[in-house]
C-alpha cells in the first residue's frame, strides 16, 4: 500500500523518520542554533522553544545493538530504553546541548541515572510527572515547568519571556491542528495516505524545526487535498501503543491488505488531539493545564483509564475503524495493564482486537506478528 501523491515534503518527512539529524535540523545546528532532546510527549516542548531550542523527541532509530548499554541495563529493561541509551553511548546523540527526562517510567529513569554519567549532554534535567489529573496537580506540573524554565536560562545565559512562551505555544498549537488536519482526510473512505507516511509526518514533527515543518506540512495538506486516493485496502485499522517510532513497522501491516486510518499513540493521536490555551493570563500555567488535564492521557496516569477508552472508543467511530491492533513493549509494565484493561472493553462493544507484544528492533518479532495481522485480519471477515 502507498500514498501516490508525489511530494517534497512528504519525501523530506519521510527522511526525518528514517534517520536521526535530518538535513533541515542539519542546517539548524550548522548556524550554530542548539537541540534539547526530551523522551516524552509530556515533556513541554514550548518551554524548549521559547528558550531558542529545536525541541527533539529521542528515538533509537537505525540502532542494531545494545551491547554498550547492557552494561548498565538488564535485558528486561524496555527495549527501546536500551537502544535509545546505547545510541547515547556511541555518541549519536552528540549534537544535544540538553536533555530533558520524566519520571513515566522506571525504565526510563534508569536511563537518566547512567546517560548524565556516562554520555555527558552539558545540560541532564529531570522533571517529576505528577500521577493525578487534579487542579493540585496543575500547580505541581506548574512549578516543575518553572524550575526547567529558570535551568534552561541559568545554562544558556537568557531570560525566557512571558511573550516568549505565548509565542512557542502559538507554534506548537500550529504543528497540532495542522496534523490533526492531516488526521481528517483519513476519516475519508479513501484516505489519500498511508498511515506507515503518516507515522513519519508525525515523527518528523518531533525532530525539524517547528516554524520550518508547520510551512512544509501546509505544503502537504494542499498537495493531498486533490490527490489520488488508496483504492485497496480491505480493512480500516486503529494502532493504540506506547513508543512506535518505526514507520516500517506500520508499512507491514498495511502491505497485508489493512490500511492504519488513525491511532491513540504517544508518537501519534495523543501528541496533538488538543490544544494549548492561548488566551490564558499566565502561560506556564496553562501550559500546566494542557499537558495534565487537557492532553489525551497515557496509563502512566492513574484513574484515568475510563477516558482513555472513551477515547479509543470515539476513534473507532470517527474513523470507521474494523479491528485494534494493540502493540506493547516487551517488559512494559503500564501497557501491560491499559492493554489487558482495553481487550475488555473492546470485547464488550464487539469490536475486534490483536495484541502483539513486541520488540523495539522488528529484526526480532516482525515474523510472528506478519502471520497474527494476517489471521486476525481473516478472522474480522468482511472485508471492503
Ligand atoms: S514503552 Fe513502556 S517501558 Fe518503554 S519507555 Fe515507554 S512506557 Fe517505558
Amino acid at each position: 500500500m502507498k500514498t501516490k501523491v508525489k511530494s517534497k515534503a512528504l519525501e523530506a518527512f519521510e527522511e526525518a523518520a528514517e534517520t536521526i539529524v535530518n538535513p533541515q535540523l542539519k542546517k539548524w545546528i550548522e548556524q550554530g542554533g542548539k537541540v534539547m532532546g526530551y523522551f516524552c510527549c509530556y515533556a513541554p516542548e514550548e518551554v524548549i522553544t521559547a528558550a531558542g531550542m529545536v525541541p527533539f523527541r529521542v528515538r533509537a532509530t537505525g540502532s542494531t545493538s545494545t551491547e554498550l548499554a547492557d552494561a548498565y541495563l538488564t535485558n528486561i529493561n524496555c527495549s527501546f530504553c536500551r537502544h535509545a541509551f546505547n545510541m547515547g553511548l556511541q555518541g549519536k546523540y552528540d549534537f544535544l546541548e540538553a536533555v530533558v527526562w520524566l519520571n513515566n517510567c522506571d525504565h526510563i529513569r534508569r536511563i537518566y541515572d547512567n546517560w548524565r554519567r556516562k554520555v555527558g549532554t552539558p545540560l541532564a534535567h529531570m522533571m517529576s510527572l505528577p500521577k493525578l489529573t487534579t487542579d493540585k496537580q496543575v500547580g505541581w506540573w506548574r512549578e516543575e515547568l518553572a524550575i526547567l524554565k529558570e535551568a534552561l536560562e541559568k545554562h544558556l545565559g537568557i531570560t525566557i519571556t512571558n511573550e516568549k512562551l505565548r509565542r512557542a505555544i502559538k507554534t506548537h498549537n500550529e504543528t497540532r491542528r495542522l496534523l490533526r488536519q492531516l488526521y481528517e482526510l483519513r476519516r475519508k473512505d479513501n484516505p489519500p495516505i498511508t498511515g506507515a507516511d503518516t507515522l513519519a509526518v508525525v515523527i518528523a514533527s518531533t525532530a525539524m524545526p517547528r516554524e520550518q515543518f508547520n510551512k512544509m506540512l501546509a505544503e502537504l495538506l494542499d498537495e493531498l487535498k486533490g490527490a489520488e486516493v488508496t483504492k485497496d485496502c480491505k480493512y480500516r485499522l486503529m494502532l493504540v501503543s506506547s513508543i512506535l517510532d518505526d514507520p516500517k513497522y506500520v508499512k507491514v501491516i498495511e502491505d497485508l491488505g489493512g490500511l492504519v486510518v488513525t491511532d491513540s499513540m504517544c508518537f501519534g493521536s495523543r501528541m496533538f488531539w488538543a490544544d494549548v490555551d492561548e488566551k490564558a493570563k499566565d502561560p506556564l500555567d496553562a501550559l500546566a493545564r494542557y499537558y495534565i488535564q487537557v492532553k489525551p492521557g497515557c496509563p502512566r496516569i492513574f484513574g484515568g483509564f475510563p477516558q482513555r477508552s472513551k477515547f479509543v472508543m470515539d476513534m473507532v467511530k470517527e474513523f470507521k475503524v474494523d479491528g485494534i491492533i494493540g502493540l506493547r513493549m516487551v517488559f512494559c509494565d503500564l501497557w501491560a495493564g491499559e492493554l489487558f484493561m482495553l481487550e475488555k472493553d473492546l470485547q464488550t462493544a464487539s469490536i475486534p482486537v490483536l495484541h502483539i507484544d513486541r520488540e523495539y528492533l522488528m529484526a526480532g518479532t516482525i515474523g510472528q506478528a506478519r502471520t497474527r495481522v494476517q489471521a486476525f485480519m481473516e478472522s474480522i471477515g468482511g472485508g471492503r
